[in-house]
């Protein structure tokens, strides 16, 4: 099977089209998580928020936290305490987990103040190899492989981060992932998160993840999940089809 996929992963790597990601609609909040110079640990805690809830919602956490303590610096978010935390988080709704996600947050706020110094950039910086990425961002309470592997994909894909290999950036199953991955065919359509995460692996060694964004793009403007839009998708023609 020819790999259209990657080709079309491989072009979008090399020639990025925004400098800016889009996380969230708020401009604000946006700019903030964008900001990896001045507020790296917004973008880690907006990883670890990046469970079982729409990612939208997610990715806005540490902006709603940050403007309602007034407190963008790391020093200042290590004042708050455990409790209020628990208390905002209940009282604005701010996740599906609410008691489990205050701590979260709170201890990736101890760990980047402790362990990083209060600079979340030395998780990436220093040209590191994305093993050594994903086992930090591992480290985190409450973070498994696919929140992991998701942080250092975006850092390496978007944000253009240098590393000095992509082996271990493993693609990040979501609900379009999986669907364009068993309509091509690459996968059947019983196929477990493991088989997508290790086919990926097969099609892209070097980089497993760089299909990651393309699967998800495809998914949403083409493979829709019930009329997909077959004639004007970018991989019809390598496409099976399995529908
Ligand atoms: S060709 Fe059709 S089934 Fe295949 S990925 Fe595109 S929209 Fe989905």
């Amino acid at each position: 099977m020819s790999n259209l996929l990657v080709q079309i992963a491989k072009q979008r790597f090399e020639n990025p089209s925004s400098q800016i990601v889009h996380f969230v609609d708020n401009k604000e909040a946006n700019s903030i998580l964008n900001d990896l110079e001045n507020y790296p640990h917004a973008y880690v805690l907006a990883c670890l928020m990046d469970r079982q809830i729409k990612a939208e919602k997610a990715w806005n956490i540490p902006y709603e936290i940050f403007s309602e303590y007034g407190a963008f610096e790391i020093d200042r978010l290590a004042c708050i305490e455990l409790g209020d935390l628990k208390v905002f988080f209940n009282k604005k709704k701010l996740h599906r987990f609410n008691d489990t996600m205050a701590e979260v947050f709170f201890f990736g706020i101890k760990d980047i103040k402790n362990k990083y110094n209060g600079d979340a950039s030395k998780i990436w910086s220093g040209n590191p190899s994305s093993s050594a990425v994903v086992y930090r961002f591992l480290e985190f309470k409450g973070s498994g492989i696919k929140i992991s592997t998701m942080a250092a994909n975006i850092l390496a894909r978007q944000f253009r981060i240098p590393f000095s290999d992509f082996y271990s950036i493993d693609i990040s199953p979501d609900v379009h992932i999986i669907r364009v991955m068993k309509r091509m065919g690459y996968v059947p359509s019983g196929a477990t998160n493991e088989m997508i995460i290790y086919k990926a692996r097969e099609l892209n060694p070097e980089f497993p993840g760089i299909i990651d964004f393309s699967c998800w793009e495809i998914g949403r403007i083409w493979c829709k999940p019930n009329k997909p839009l077959c004639k004007e998708c970018i991989v019809g023609k390598d496409c099976k089809k399995v529908l």
